[in-house]
């Protein structure tokens, strides 16, 4: 069974413009996934589909599943306690005004109690590179800090699905090495939306390419980042790292 599957989605937003087109696409267990394609492709879109943010009507027939379980009203509890989204602007995600406080919303809600709860959130700002951070004001940190509390605030509830929106837009290149080196550690099936083409040569296994609402390709992540004529036509490049190996 596969991790994450959309069937024939199709999606407008309420002013009528058409954002997915039939999109189908699916992710094995523990596989990484790269969505890509130029601005307005629907990257988001889908993505926020992956644990109902959107439609606010859910579409019936469903036409996304996360181990077989449709997304669907009744199951949206479950749902999003299987899919961890990370937003593509980190300031979207705060809710507190200590990163322990913020990390802690989860196993609060959970029901843990107080001593399970700081170890959780002890845990994950380690997983993080972050520990020691509990007592931080999330608005005074770094992006990449931001980003990584918030990525905490998901890896507490150890969702199976990790879907990441732009996770690399605004990260310095160590902030970025950083990012990769967590996700290499976190076992999850993962869902990227992503301009970084380098970064997706480096973590995805596969690559949907996503082009005015509608997957134009898909495939193994490094045959469909080195086929030029694709990228291009899509308004994406070939990664400087992709044509290096393909000339070793
Ligand atoms: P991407 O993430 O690939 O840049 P999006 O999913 O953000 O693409 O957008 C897909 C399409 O849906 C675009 O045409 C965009 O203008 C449109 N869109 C995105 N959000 C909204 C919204 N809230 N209302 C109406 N149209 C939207």
């Amino acid at each position: 069974m596969n991790a994450v599957e959309a069937r024939n989605l199709s999606f407008r937003y309420p002013d009528g413009r058409a954002a997915l087109d039939d999109v189908s696409l699916a992710a094995a267990e523990g596989e990484t996934v790269g969505v890509i394609g130029p601005n307005g492709a629907g990257k988001s879109t889908l993505l926020l589909h992956l644990n109902g943010i959107l439609p606010d009507v859910l579409s019936d027939p469903p036409a996304v599943f996360v181990h077989g379980l449709p997304v669907v009203k009744g199951n949206l509890y479950r749902i999003r306690s299987e899919v961890g989204l990370l937003f593509e602007n980190p300031d979207d995600q705060f809710l507190s005004p200590t990163v322990g406080e913020d990390v802690a919303f989860g196993p609060r809600q959970w029901g843990r109690t107080e001593a399970e709860t700081a170890e959780a959130v002890r845990s994950a700002l380690a997983d993080v590179g972050l520990a020691g951070f509990e007592r931080r004001s999330p608005q005074h940190l770094s992006n990449g800090e931001k980003q990584r509390v918030c990525l905490a605030g998901i890896l507490v509830g150890n969702p199976k699905v990790l879907a990441l929106d732009e996770p690399t837009r605004a990260l310095d290149p160590r902030g970025r090495r950083k990012l990769l080196a967590i996700l290499r550690g976190v076992a999850a099936t993962k869902i990227i939306a992503t301009h970084d083409l380098e970064f997706v040569a480096e973590i995805c296994d596969t690559v949907v390419v996503l082009d005015a609402g509608r997957v134009v390709a898909s495939g193994p992540a490094a045959e469909i980042l080195a086929d030029e004529t694709l990228m291009r036509e899509h308004g994406l490049e070939t990664p400087a790292l992709v044509k290096y190996r393909l000339r070793g």
